[in-house]
């Protein structure tokens, strides 16, 4: 096959905050009622945090005030007291009462936006045409995995949105507020600080990035390396190679040890830093307010201290946790990149005409037709065929011609780059996409059975099918009485069915589905001999009356053809009937000859006579 180069079509453009809260915001909105809820108990929590700040303040500067009075009396003593520890506790009560709802609600939140987020990109990837599952970065793993991580990094940041970066950093402002209100100066000096830690912070990040990010490509080497050994375990063992893998294995543990030990000294210099510069904003407000006090500042008391030291400490909270927050955001907006993506892309979505007339025939004309994987592979040349309708059309070729490309296109799942596919004589992209596939049955290789019991899986066919209705299919199909042999009959899980009858409950569905147009790809390759005589008078059975294109390595099933079209590397180089084909010579000779040569039908031939 050619290949064509390819433009790179990977989104350029970097997700940054706004655009992340603009597409994640139509997902928390319909929770208004939840948000509100959230954010006023966030602000009485923030205001409660503020407390005992207040209540310090004010007590210190009553005992002061006590033990300064000459006739110093203990029931003042212990009034005070008795306030003081009933505000505290009352408040640490309500506090926890605001916090547990304040959490419960940040954690429905989340539960409620990632299921939202699942539905909503189940929904839209079941729209995409199969160009997309195909296309690179999408296959199943990676598609998966984009899609599981962007759901979780996204529901989590808004659950932390809610529980912790809005009621600490609420409760700063208003600390920040308070000692504003209180002094000026002191107001000053805490807000002074805060850039200094957001710019320590901000280099910490930068640095500690791509140690992150080395630690995660390592953990996918880990995970991979024991997924490799698992599949690869026959192969290991017979070659003696435990010890090499061993080896492999530990050398990238040791590379992650590294990694981690290197991040984790960073990270501990940081905080240790931060520490030290938040200490050094703790005395410089001890050293101010004390000096205020000393020469008798209107409004400094001896309180005022502890007040601004605890009120600097929420200042801080949040700070503290900035570098946290800053890692789970850039989590956040890589794994929303990819997430994004998928619910954006409109041009995936499969597209469809209108027309669906009241039957169709099966009257397929390929004219000129090139098709190329959006890979770069160019799977079809110029192909030019008519499939007659209610006729056995076979494709035949080597692995690779292009024979199940054709079966591809004639169901829509792509489209030809150029020339004309037309059913009935209309084109096939005006048809409506979802009636055409209602009309067409297609039957694989394999890959088509869905966990679940037979009959849930023959219905599949036709869900609005009655139980009687499934078991005709079934006895159409050769498979009922095997079934019915089971001890639990058509309840029986089919993922236990063998390969050939896991195919004949495929073909049953197909009875059910009873489509005018059949699509048989090698439905038999992967059986055995005796499987695939069972399956044979299953797909007799179901060829009568419709337009079937076949494609099979069995001779058995090509020579029944009425019209055989033989591929070459993505061309037709030979068509006609299967006998006619044959005495020209060429391809189709080739293959059916070298196929009774494998089959040593001579030998057989001879082995069946003398018995
Ligand atoms: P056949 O059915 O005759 O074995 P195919 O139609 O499956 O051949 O494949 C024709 C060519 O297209 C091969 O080179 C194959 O590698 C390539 N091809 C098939 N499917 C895809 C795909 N989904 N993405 C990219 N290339 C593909």
């Amino acid at each position: 096959m050619e290949t064509k180069k390819t433009t790179e079509t990977t989104p350029t453009s970097k997700m940054n905050i706004l655009d992340l809260l603009k597409n994640i915001l139509p997902f928390v909105l319909p929770y208004k009622w939840l948000i509100a809820a959230t954010v006023t108990l966030t602000f009485i929590g923030s205001l409660m945090a503020q407390v005992n700040a207040v209540v310090l303040d004010k007590t210190v500067d009553a005992i002061n005030a006590l033990i300064q009075t000459p006739n110093f009396a203990w029931d003042k003593a212990t009034q005070i007291l008795i306030t003081i520890s009933i505000i505290l506790l009352g408040k640490e009560v309500l506090s926890m009462v605001i916090t547990f709802f304040q959490r419960y609600f940040g954690e429905k939140m989340r539960i409620l936006v990632s299921r939202d987020l699942a539905v909503k990109v189940i929904d839209r990837m079941l729209s995409f045409r199969m160009a997309f599952f195909s296309s690179e970065g999408n296959e199943t793993g990676k598609l998966q995995s984009r899609i599981d991580r962007g759901i979780m990094s996204l529901s989590s940041t808004v659950n932390n949105f809610f529980i912790e970066i809005l009621p600490l950093f609420t409760s700063a402002i208003l600390a920040l507020a308070l000692m504003f209100m209180a002094n000026v100066y002191v107001g000053l000096v805490a807000l002074c600080i805060v850039p200094i830690y957001f710019y320590v912070t901000y280099v910490q990040a930068k640095r500690m990035k791509g140690g992150r990010r080395s630690i995660f490509g390592s953990h996918q080497a880990v995970s991979q390396g024991i997924l490799n050994i698992i599949e690869s375990i026959t192969v290991i063992k017979s070659f003696n190679r435990e010890v090499i893998e061993s080896k492999r294995q530990e050398a990238i543990q040791q590379q992650m040890t590294d990694q981690q030990l290197n991040i984790r000294k960073q990270s501990y210099m940081f905080n240790g830093l931060k520490s030290f510069l938040e200490q050094i904003g703790t005395v410089l407000i001890i050293i101010l307010t004390a000096y205020l006090v000393l020469i008798d500042y209107p409004g400094m008391t001896i309180g005022k201290i502890m007040y601004h030291v605890m009120l600097f400490s929420n200042v801080s909270a949040p700070i503290r946790q900035l570098h946290r927050i800053y890692d789970d955001m850039n989590d956040a907006l890589i794994y929303a990149e990819g997430f994004f993506g998928i619910l954006h892309a409109d041009h995936e979505v499969e597209d469809s005409g209108k027309h669906h007339p009241q039957s169709v025939k099966g009257d397929f004309v390929l004219q000129g037709v090139d098709f190329t994987y959006s890979n770069g592979t160019q799977a079809l040349f110029g192909v030019d065929m008519h499939i007659e309708p209610g006729k056995i059309t076979a494709l035949v070729g080597l692995s690779g011609a292009g024979k199940s490309t054709v079966v591809n296109l004639l169901d829509k799942f792509y489209h030809p780059d150029t020339g004309s596919i037309k059913l009935d004589g209309v084109d096939l992209s005006d048809w409506d996409t979802q009636w055409l596939r209602e009309h067409i049955g297609l039957v694989l290789q394999k890959n088509h059975i869905f966990s679940g019991s037979i009959e849930e899986n023959i219905k599949y066919g036709n869900p609005e099918a009655t139980h009687e209705e499934v078991m005709e299919a079934a006895k159409q199909a050769y498979i009922y009485d095997q079934v019915m042999q089971l001890p639990d009959g058509f309840e029986t899980s089919a993922l236990q069915l063998s390969g050939g009858q896991q195919q004949r409950v495929a073909i049953a569905r197909m009875f059910l589905k009873n489509p005018p147009i059949i699509f048989l790809d090698e439905p038999t390759a992967s059986l055995d001999a005796i499987a695939t005589e069972q399956i044979k008078a299953s797909i007799d059975a179901i060829k009568a009356g419709r337009t079937v294109i076949i494609i099979s390595h069995n001779i058995g099933q090509i020579i029944d053809a009425d019209t055989i079209y033989v591929l070459q590397q993505g061309r037709v180089v030979q068509s006609g009937k299967p006998d006619e084909v044959y005495r020209q010579g060429g391809a189709y000779k080739e293959i059916l000859d070298a196929s009774a040569r494998s089959m040593n039908v001579d030998k057989i031939a001879s082995v069946m006579e003398e018995a």
